[in-house]
């Protein structure tokens, strides 16, 4: 017998929490044929991981890559931080479906992300089947988006679905689940998905419930809000049936950091209890999301026209900004303490991208809230943000919980030649790697072992993907090999656009994609199916 791969001498970490070991592991076509202590140099290829780790690949919970999928199948900036599945269609955004007229909604989110993107399908199976030929570097575990799903049911307005748009929901939703889709996800603090009500929730939890689908949210309110959203998305989750799982859990500015290990007690006394809960976070203390999301949800209602036209009549103009700062919008919501605390991360005028809204005020004369504005109108809203709005211990002390799994929450970009989308939050490029680096092996947060497992073992066992994320014989040969002393993110707030160090191999479905530190581009990902795991 002959192997494609044979990994010698590395120390294997096997993803389910136990204890390392010395074994050498073979790889034939794409699974794993064998793991044992000394196997015969029986191989076409053989790699010498002495002194390195071998692990399950890691698999980001929490991605929108979806959206960067066309201009970047080869999601290099996630292969190379040790990424073989990512988790997409998350925070209520998805690419499908689609309806003639939600297209140029569903295009411009993408393009608020840095990202473009040609929707030329209505179902979402049309949609996985295109996805499917872009050919994929990474293994591809798709949810479907409450937001495109309401904006094909029912438009984009501001009020309850009818009786019969409910159903229209409905009926998308297990189109969506028929096609692959794993579920459900919720943004609620993003048009139209915020236009819902907790009740109408519930009701596509219970229409997806008997089909296996899971409900992942972004919650309605991270910030003064906090406690009352994990009360919301775990009645959710309890009364509609369904497995849930809180979207990069976090408490936003400062005066709210106190809620944090309320709303961890919440999520563990929901567990005693029997619910699926579970959450991920990515390991920085600073957020990202679109610059759009800083306004209140009616400026939002009926879609991008309509939220350009207000932001550009000036007297709904006043109106938008008393209403914020008399309502603490911009505390509450987002959780923003001031306008230093807030990074133009992407938009089309690059000069501006690196900067925070009270440097710009500066350099540009004029009130911040004016500058907000105006970036708004002239890149029609295509604009994303950093908030710097998180305290590290609470960071460490979501890491510090059993059923708190990484998630990046981030995009797959390349930082060669390529689309380089201005300045975003440097989790794109390094997520992974610091926890390896800068939590296990400088904080001593954790072992490798517990680090692996929330990132390998446990959203496997949470998604049901019954033959990957743990290293056994006959799973498929998703593999990172790593070296323990000098694995670390290089990207930062100010030079994001750095690949991580410290992980020669990654292995997607037995095909080489990181072979001596190069990446090697396989295209060997899959659009996985929840009906086969
Ligand atoms: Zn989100």
């Amino acid at each position: 017998m002959s192997w494609s791969l044979l990994i010698k001498n590395g120390t294997v970490i096997d993803g389910s929490g136990s204890r390392r070991f010395s074994a050498d592991i073979a790889v034939s076509d794409d699974r794993i044929a064998a793991i044992a202590p000394e196997l015969p140099d029986n191989a076409e290829r053989v790699i010498d991981a002495a002194g390195l780790i071998v692990a399950p690949g890691f698999i980001d919970i929490h991605s929108h890559s979806d959206f960067f999928y066309e201009q970047c199948p080869s999601a290099e900036s996630k292969i190379r931080q040790g990424v073989t599945t990512e988790v997409v269609g998350m925070c209520s955004f998805s690419p499908a479906p689609a309806v003639p007229e939600s297209r140029a909604q569903l295009e411009a989110s993408a393009s608020s992300l840095g990202a473009s993107l040609h929707v030329r399908w209505s179902s979402f199976n049309e949609y996985l089947n295109a996805l499917d030929r872009l050919r994929p570097s990474v293994n591809v575990v798709h949810f479907v988006g409450h937001g495109a799903i309401r904006y094909a049911g029912m438009g984009a307005e501001n009020r309850a679905p009818t009786a019969a748009e409910l159903g229209n929901m409905k009926a998308l939703l297990r189109e969506a689940l028929d096609a692959g889709a794993f579920g459900l996800s919720s943004g609620l603090v993003y048009a139209p998905s915020a236009f819902a009500d907790t009740e109408e929730l519930i009701a596509l939890c219970r229409a997806m419930a008997p089909y296996g689908g899971q409900y992942f949210t972004h919650m309605r309110g991270e910030a003064h809000t906090l406690l009352d959203s994990v009360s919301e998305a775990i009645r959710i989750s309890d009364e509609g049936g369904v497995p849930l799982q809180i979207a990069h859990l976090k408490a936003l500015g400062r005066e709210n950091w106190a809620l944090f290990e309320r709303a961890l007690a919440l999520i563990d006394a929901a567990r005693q209890r029997g619910i699926d809960a579970t959450a991920d976070v990515y390991p920085y203390a600073a957020s990202s999301t679109f610059l759009s999301a800083l306004l209140p949800d009616w400026v939002h209602d009926g879609g991008i026209t309509k939220f350009m036209q207000r932001i550009c009549d000036p007297g709904t103009r006043q109106r938008i900004v008393v209403e914020c700062a008399a309502g603490e919008r911009w505390r509450t919501a987002q959780g923003t303490t001031g306008w230093s605390e807030v990074m133009i991360a992407t938009c089309p005028q690059p000069a501006d991208a690196g900067h925070s809204l009270a440097d710009l005020a500066v350099s540009k004369r004029k009130p911040a809230v004016d500058v907000l504005f105006d970036l708004l109108i002239e890149h029609d809203a295509a604009v994303s943000v950093v908030m710097f709005s998180q305290a590290e211990a609470n960071v460490q002390k979501a890491l510090g919980q059993a059923f708190v799994m990484i998630g990046s929450d981030s995009l797959g970009l390349t930082g060669g030649p390529g689309p380089h989308a201005g300045c975003p939050h440097p989790r794109m490029y390094g997520t992974f790697p610091r926890i390896l680096g800068k939590y296990v092996r400088e904080e001593g947060l954790f072992s490798h072992e517990e680090a692996i497992a929330k990132m390998t073992g446990r959203p496997a066992a949470k998604l049901g993907l019954a033959d990957r994320g743990l290293l056994r014989e006959r799973y498929f040969a998703d593999l990172v090999v790593f070296d323990p002393m000098s694995v670390r993110d290089e990207a930062t707030f100010a030079d994001p656009h750095r690949y991580p160090s410290g992980i020669p191999y990654v292995i997607v479905n037995g095909k080489l994609a990181m072979d001596g530190g190069e990446f090697a581009a396989p295209a060997a990902g899959r659009i996985l199916s929840r009906r086969a795991a």
